[in-house]
């Protein structure tokens, strides 16, 4: 199977129709490789707005994007995507992040009534692949592809930046520089229905302690001198979206906070603790 990588760039409008701000997406840049990832064909197709009247200024200085030229030379939507389809079947899609998937689901939504994108079905997330090849996983800090690029020592022309096939190159020299045949064909996922809940399930914290998914046999601490459990002094309370409380160690007696943060992803439950020491507890006659 070929390998396409797809990048995109949008424009923010608002619909009056939905009644709420649309991506509309406004170029297609892509390059299909085969499995040595040998470059086989490119793709790149500005495709003109059709809610949205003019670029906003933040995407015109971004992308370099010449507006007049966006709106004479645009395809519409539905050609740019039935080029595309045509341009990228029965390959394996590759996009840095999800953010172009969930993009494109949008527009299709909005202009077609799809719900799904029709030429995707296999799809791979470079960015996750890359952040694991290179153990620069982080829940909490996604890498960038530019920060990507700047850790594999790979140049760039900062004037190409954020133009689609730019981008869609520059991933592929990223790529290129992590590729492991055998490794990759774990990052790759069908998109079925489990796909796209994944894709659009939307993180978020727990804040409620009754909240059933809280998993209170989780809810202890550790005196980070005596290895032991520490005594909980006070409830549990909700600061910043998470969970404090009091904790003292039986046998040092150290007093500490004890923070813990409960993010619900499509996977499950993500806990995070950390500890913060009191000040000395005030000394009082009762
Ligand atoms: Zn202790």
């Amino acid at each position: 199977m070929d390998i396409v990588i797809l990048d995109l760039e949008w424009n923010g409008s608002y619909s009056k129709k939905v009644h709420h701000y649309v991506n509309e997406i406004i170029e297609f840049g892509a390059v299909k490789v085969d499995n040595e990832l040998n470059i086989k064909d490119t793709f790149s197709m500005l495709v003109k707005p059709e809610i949205g009247k003019k670029l906003s200024s933040h995407i015109a200085s971004l992308t370099h994007i010449d507006n007049d030229e966006l709106f004479k030379k645009g395809e519409s939507f539905k050609t740019a995507t039935e080029k595309f389809t045509e341009f990228a079947k029965n390959s394996i899609i590759l996009t840095w992040g999800t953010s172009d998937i969930l993009t494109l689901m949008d527009n299709y939504n909005y202009y077609t009534g799809d719900s799904e994108i029709p030429f995707l079905k296999y799809y791979c997330n470079l960015q996750e692949y890359c952040e694991y090849e290179l153990g620069a996983h982080n829940p909490a800090s996604q890498l960038g592809l530019q920060n990507c690029a700047d850790m594999l020592n790979i140049k760039s022309d900062e004037q190409d930046l954020h133009r689609a096939y730019t981008d869609a190159i520059l991933s592929l020299k990223c790529l290129k520089m992590v590729y492991d045949k055998g490794k990759f064909k774990k990052y790759i996922y069908k998109a079925d229905d489990e796909f796209y809940n994944k894709v659009t399930f939307k993180n978020k914290q727990i804040t409620d302690i009754n909240n059933p998914l809280v998993d209170r046999s989780q809810l202890y601490f550790i005196c980070d001198d005596c290895q032991i459990r520490a005594e909980q002094l006070t409830h549990f309370k909700v600061k910043n979206k998470n969970f404090v409380a009091k904790f003292r160690c039986p046998k040092c007696r150290k007093q500490f906070n004890g923070r813990i943060s409960m993010r619900l992803k499509f996977d499950g439950i993500t806990i995070k603790k950390k500890t913060f020491l009191n000040e000395p507890p005030k000394l009082s006659d009762d």
